[in-house]
């Protein structure tokens, strides 16, 4: 037999209950044993880590990822456009290793710059032939490319009568696809008033609920304006991220179907644009033409709201930008409890358990039976998420089981 278990741990389950004294025992890439206060797990064939009163915690899920968005903390590539096919599916798999590097072990992406990248990247992880989240994966984001301002990288084809569109949700489920991305809204940031303007009519927003269901594809999309987030709600979208001008009606159906879909702002993106982005020509005056502090300033209100009727409001989103990079997923944490007024506890909570739901994965939680996504964190997120953006305070990264990280050797 052979396994490892975690001693001496502080474990924050990822259920929003204090952190416990504690051991984990892992089998294979399962979590087998959760131990509390002097308990002790049978240790026969497991490689003991001694964790000294660490928190252990699971791994953190990106909720609204675009893995093949260029830039990362490792590497600026300025621009947002798809790159030569060689080099960009090179580049978003050194992506995938960075962000699970930054402590996440599961990515729900939001789209990306090619058609067959991410089930492609998804299947190369999943096999284990090279390192990275788990993944559900996506394709372009539907929406027409060069039309009201929506700029290259996004569907080309124009095809957007309801037959096209039905075998268009046909394909991506044919290509590998777990979700596909819709742009239900344009976006204030490809021109101005964007964030108002509506892609899709009802009918048509209907036929794509009713294609994805009879598929079986999960349904995500961009909703900035009040009536794109209702269009999407109605028509049965899972993933609706932004909501960034959501009014008490678009809340109200939020909330009656808050058991079934999430939303994810993508706060870090707004927050870098207002005032990180000096260096890429984005000064105060661009930012406020492409939204950004409104867009902030309105979240202050409209996520606060969310949080309180029990709506999943999850961390990450729109990393990969060259003022925001892949591998500073973790900041997000602290933008929701700076900004919105989540505990730091409430913003763990929506990047584990929260995430976890969004994947449809036995992941997000510390419990017998489910996948052993872990980390080490040296000291206690849940007194300062501000913790988790430190990589030499993630003393370990677990994913499947299998350390991606090892803890160093002082820790044995
Ligand atoms: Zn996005």
């Amino acid at each position: 037999m052979s396994g490892t278990l975690f001693s001496d741990v502080m474990l924050f389950d990822g259920t929003g209950a204090a952190r416990f004294p504690g051991e984990v025992l892992i089998r294979d890439d399962r979590i087998t044993a959760v131990a509390r206060g002097d308990e002790r797990l049978p240790r026969e064939g497991a490689t003991v880590i001694e964790g000294r009163g660490r928190t252990l915690m699971p791994g953190m899920i990106e909720a609204h990822g675009h893995l093949t968005w260029p830039t990362s903390i490792e590497r600026v590539i300025n621009t947002m456009k798809p790159l030569p096919i060689e080099q960009h599916v090179l580049v978003t798999a050194q992506n995938a290793r960075i962000t699970l590097d930054a402590g996440f072990t599961s990515v729900y992406s939001a789209g990306s710059l090619g058609e067959r990248i991410e089930p492609a990247l998804r299947d190369m992880i999943d096999g284990d032939f090279i390192p990275g989240p788990r993944l559900r994966a996506s394709a372009l984001e539907k929406g027409a490319e060069g039309v009201l301002g929506v700029p290259a990288g996004h569907d080309p084809t124009h095809q957007r009568d309801i037959p096209h569109l039905r075998a268009y949700v046909a394909q991506k489920k044919a290509d590998g696809c777990d979700t596909i991305k819709f742009l239900m809204s344009s976006d204030d940031a490809f021109q101005p008033g964007g964030s108002q303007t509506l892609m899709y009519s009802e009918d048509e927003a209907q036929a794509i609920g009713a294609a994805a269901r009879e598929a079986g594809i999960w349904l995500a999309c961009h909703a900035q304006g009040s009536e794109a987030v209702k269009r999407a709600l109605r028509a049965g979208f899972r993933a609706i991220y932004h909501c960034t001008y959501a009014d008490e009606e678009a809340l109200d159906l939020f909330e009656a179907r808050k058991d079934h879909a999430f939303t994810a702002p993508a706060v870090g993106l707004l927050w870098a644009r207002t005032h990180e982005a000096q260096a890429f020509g984005i000064g105060p005056e661009e930012a406020a033409q492409m939204g950004a502090p409104r867009g902030i300033e309105l979240g202050q209100k409209v996520i606060p709201e969310m949080k309180k009727r029990g709506i999943r409001v999850l961390p990450g989103g729109d990393y990969g930008f060259p003022y925001n990079p892949h591998g500073r997923n973790a900041r997000d944490l602290e933008h929701f409890v700076r900004l919105f007024g989540f505990s730091p506890t409430e913003a763990l909570v929506a990047a584990t358990k929260h995430g976890g739901e969004l994947m449809d994965l036995e992941v997000g939680v510390i419990r017998e039976g489910w996948l052993a996504d872990l980390l080490l964190i040296e000291g206690d997120p849940t007194a300062d998420v501000r913790l988790l953006q430190d990589k030499a305070k993630l003393a370990a990264i677990m994913k499947g089981g299998r350390f991606h990280k090892p803890p160093s050797p002082t820790f044995h």
